[in-house]
């Protein structure tokens, strides 16, 4: 992960790879998803391909893009459904 940029201040204080948990109560909470659902009209079988938000923050400026890790899978989902 050399070489990285922040896009907003240039900045190569760059945190790649970081972990989103949505928090609730005193637990640890879970990590926010992307989802998308092979069946979205079935009740219960909705096939729910899950995957998990990575978050790639400056320690300058703040800037936080977003990403997940297998965006290839997703996309295969995402063209199946959406074909
Ligand atoms: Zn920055």
């Amino acid at each position: 992960m050399e070489n990285m940029k922040c896009p907003v201040c240039s900045s190569d204080k760059i945190m790649p790879n970081l972990r989103i948990r949505d928090r609730f109560d005193m637990h640890q909470g879970e990590d926010l998803e992307v989802v998308i659902a092979r069946n979205p009209n079935a009740i219960v079988f909705k096939g729910l391909h899950r995957e998990a938000l990575r978050a790639t923050v400056c320690g300058e400026c703040g800037n936080v893009g977003l990403s997940v890790e297998n965006p290839k899978g997703l996309w295969r989902t995402y063209t199946e459904v959406n074909s």
